[in-house]
């Protein structure tokens, strides 16, 4: 089997229906996997069309969204721990500055 990638170009090409040839690499390809992690990240519509080129049994789609959703949770994480942090700092602000008034 071929281990030459396509392009993320190509594979976008690929994802609009228009390179069905590469369906079966793509499918089998974890080096793809995460280029289309990439590709379709913000991108729900291009999922979906995923959806209609791939193979129910590869698994494919359910890998893709797997991935994007431990993403998300990660994503969730780090949101959830700036906004502490800066809760905590602007707090800190807070009490700096009413020290500074309340001289
Ligand atoms: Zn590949």
């Amino acid at each position: 089997m071929s281990r030459n990638h396509p392009s993320k170009r190509a594979l976008r090409r690929w994802a609009a229906g228009e390179k069905p040839d590469l369906t079966h690499h793509v499918e089998t390809c974890e080096a793809c996997l995460d280029d289309l992690e990439e590709l379709t990240r913000f991108d729900p519509r291009m999922r979906r069309a995923l959806g209609a080129i791939t193979h129910p049994e590869s698994g494919f789609l359910a890998r893709l969204e797997t991935r994007l959703e431990t993403r998300r949770r990660n994503a969730e994480a780090w949101s959830a721990a700036i906004e502490l942090l800066s809760l905590s700092w602007r707090t800190f602000d807070a009490l700096t500055e009413r020290d500074e008034q309340g001289d």
